[in-house]
């Protein structure tokens, strides 16, 4: 008897059994439709084998083996169970998300396009075909000429695909793999020689697995630098997996790979594509038909069977780390995936991450440095604090922010103003009684958003109509606390009237083809008033000035990471100012001009900044020199989940003093949509003894009844 042992998601750590009559060892990878319960479900075989411990009469067979699509890979099965058994996720769960959505159903799949021949039986056919069959013959005729694709034959004659598939099955015509174009590198700039370095000991480190983290100041030419690897490793005829944070990146950076890559075969994957996109994306890399793939963190489970190189650009964004599920880190899988084939990773950034940076100064990565800005007029940008003790603000703007932004409009140049907090006001408070308006269903204040007259959760999506009077004092008299975009718009309308003025934040963006469009206006604006969407990556030629309104909100987090984050953020506002021609300026108000953080970015010295943090890191015991993973309990009642916490702690298996498990508590955003979510920390020296633990502690996990609770572990969390 054949026993195919197949991954399925469902919430248990385990594989499951079925009978099946043709299977052989060839058939793991391979999709499969199985019976599950009452419903039907489609997994992958995991194994063969010829024994199950289930009793024959409960053995169910598989339904159907999906064999449209080729097996995963080897590398690609290795890459998910390392995935499964790190975050502690159930294989099954780890394949479903792995997957495109497509492919986690039993719906058939595109297949990537063919060219057609001719056969031999098939020039017979044409020689035998009288002439009355007009339609046929030039179809045949058409072959006799040379190979035709699928595309070509479809525009000569509406209703070939019929004739098409009918001469396959005859035997007259054949598909055939279409001819692979070679890639061409245009090259576009003359290299500095800071580049041309970096460029060389990379390229030296091609051959195998390596990490190296490409260090170096917004402007310095780190894409340049990976687009010259990526020409090499593409002309070793191997494929390329580039990471990138957020989905509003990649159609800008496709153009722009298409551009320099001309006849390579580039594919993207996001979570925004249309189902039938991403999955035909994934099969051209599945197949080996791709060149480079660009993608969010998910592009990290495309299979490349040839890859040769690994590209994380912005490694340090938290956006690569999945908030549900299985909680990977892609920068981090990355690199597994990397070391699986033998290729290597170069991890961008001009503010890694302090992990990062702490193995590439601890010798575990290549430090590649880069120092100046690639272009030479384009200086790095005067960074100016102003002290709000000094210079009060008046609707949240200092004087000299004011006079800067005049300065630029007469001379005709661009201004960014920044903020990291959208609508009008973040909070809707009853100055009387002290009442502010919260959120039903979270531990969260809600947000006005003045345009659309109402108040939202940012967290939850809730929106409701803005209250008439204090439900708790009746006065009347309520007031929007605090700014947002929505409200520092309407202030610099009033103080310059006849300038041009443009927000862009996710409100003022619905869809992604609204994100191309607005910026493509905001190339007009006077004064720009943006999130972060507007701080990563976009290139304003006329851009000489940015000013930053609420930097100081990062410093005194209780996230330790806050800090890293925050200058990562104004680096990167920083970076939009003075790209080109033109010297730029930024001015950033504080209260606290002193702190080491403003400090260290004025003389531009993150490897300093880095330095300290991870010094005072070191001191304190938190990563990169301890390892952590969170028990996270959710629940309708907090109680419950805090219940849930001790007594998995009561339950946990033996430890000894490597480990250290903190007292449960509730998150900093306690309540989420209505679920109270608390989390037990763990913290252990070493990560296979905390890897152990986990283990051990899931698998009894999974055999206790959560009672009412959802629970799940956190590797290596970002949140608390
Ligand atoms: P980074 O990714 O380090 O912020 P980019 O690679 O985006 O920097 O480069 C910044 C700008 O400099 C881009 O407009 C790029 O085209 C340009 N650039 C890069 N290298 C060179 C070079 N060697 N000569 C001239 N311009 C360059
Ligand atoms: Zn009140
Ligand atoms: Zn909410």
């Amino acid at each position: 008897m054949i026993i195919l042992r197949v991954a399925l998601d469902v919430p248990l750590p385990k594989l499951f059994d079925y009978r099946s009559e043709d299977a052989t060892r060839a058939d793991v990878g391979y999709r499969v439709l199985v019976p599950f319960g009452k419903r039907r479900l489609v997994g992958v075989i995991w194994d063969v084998a010829t024994k199950s411990k289930v009793t024959d009469s409960r053995l169910r067979s598989v339904e159907k083996i999906l064999r449209d699509v080729a097996p995963l890979p080897r590398e690609w099965l290795a890459l998910v169970e390392f995935c499964s058994g790190y975050y502690h996720g159930p294989l099954g769960e780890v394949i479903a998300a792995a997957l495109p959505p497509r492919l986690r159903g039993a719906k058939s799949v595109p297949l990537p396009p063919r060219d057609y021949v001719l056969t031999p039986i098939g020039r017979d056919a044409l020689a035998a075909t009288p002439s009355r069959h007009r339609r046929l013959r030039a179809l045949l005729e058409r072959l006799a000429r040379g190979r035709a694709s699928g595309s070509e034959l479809d525009a000569q004659a509406t209703g070939s695909r019929n004739l098409l598939k009918r001469g396959i099955e005859a035997g007259w015509i054949a598909p055939i793999e279409p001819e692979r174009s070679e890639p061409r590198f245009i090259h576009a700039h003359e290299l500095t020689s800071e580049q041309e370095h970096a460029i060389g000991i990379l390229r030296s480190r091609l051959e195998k697995f390596r990490v190296s983290l490409l260090f170096g100041v917004t402007g310095s030419g780190k894409t340049e630098i990976y687009l010259h690897l990526i020409a090499d490793v593409l002309a070793r005829n191997k494929q390329v997996l580039i990471l990138v944070p957020e989905i509003a990146l990649t159609p800008a950076l496709e153009a722009a790979f298409r551009d320099r890559f001309s006849g390579a075969c580039i594919v993207t994957q996001t979570s925004a594509m249309a189902e039938l996109e991403r999955v035909r994306g994934w099969v051209l890399a599945h197949s080996g038909r791709a060149d480079i793939v660009l993608g969010t963190r998910l592009a990290v489970f495309t299979p490349l069977a040839r890859l040769g190189l690994v590209v994380v650009d912005e490694e340090q964004d938290a956006s690569f780390k999945q908030r549900e599920g299985v909680r990977y880190s892609a920068r981090d899988l990355a690199i597994t995936r990397a070391h699986i084939a033998g290729a290597s990773v170069v991890l961008c950034s001009a503010t890694p991450s302090l992990e990062s940076f702490h193995h590439a100064t601890s010798g575990k990565y290549e430090l590649v440095p880069l120092t100046r800005r690639a272009i030479d007029r384009a200086a790095l940008p005067a960074i100016h604090l102003i002290d709000t003790r000094v210079h009060p603000p008046q609707e949240g703007i200092v004087r000299p922010l004011l006079e800067a932004l005049a300065a630029r409009l007469a001379r005709g140049e661009q201004s960014l103003v920044f903020l990291n907090r959208r609508g009008y006001a973040p909070a809707l408070a009853c100055p009387a009684c002290g009442w502010v308006k919260g959120c039903r269903r979270c531990s969260a204040s809600m947000v006005v958003h003045l345009a659309v007259q109402w108040l939202r959760c940012h967290h939850c999506g809730l929106a409701e109509g803005i209250p008439r009077a204090c439900p708790e004092c009746g006065n009347p008299d309520l007031q929007a606390f605090g700014r947002g975009t929505q409200r520092v718009e309407i202030t610099l309308a009033e103080k310059f009237p006849h300038a041009r003025i443009l927000r862009v934040d996710s409100d003022a963006v619905r869809t992604r083809t609204g994100l191309e469009d607005l910026l493509e206006r905001a190339i007009h604006a006077d004064i720009l008033v943006g999130t972060q969407i507007l701080a990563k990556g976009h290139h304003f030629e006329r851009l000489t000035l940015a000013g930053v309104l609420n930097a100081d909100s990062g410093l005194f987090s209780s996230d330790y990471r806050a800090s890293e984050r925050a200058f990562a953020q104004l680096q990167q506002v920083a970076g939009r100012a003075g790209r080109a021609n033109l010297p730029g300026e930024v001015l950033i108000q504080t209260r606290y001009p002193e702190h080491p953080l403003y400090q260290a970015l004025v003389r531009n010295d993150y490897a300093g900044f880095a330095k300290s943090v991870l010094a005072e890191r070191r001191e304190a015991g938190f990563p990169p020199f301890v390892f952590e993973a969170v028990l996270r309990a959710e629940s309708r009642d907090s109680v419950r989940a805090l219940r849930f916490l001790r007594s998995a702690i009561g339950r946990a298996p033996q430890r000894g003093a490597s480990i250290t498990v903190f007292d449960p508590a509730p998150m900093s955003l306690a309540r989420l949509a209505g679920v109270e979510r608390a989390q037990a920390l763990l913290q252990s020296r070493s990560r296979p003894r905390l890897q152990a633990f986990l283990r051990e502690w899931s698998d009894s996990l999974y055999r206790t009844p959560a009672q009412g609770v959802r629970w799940h572990l956190d590797v290596d969390p970002i949140e608390f």
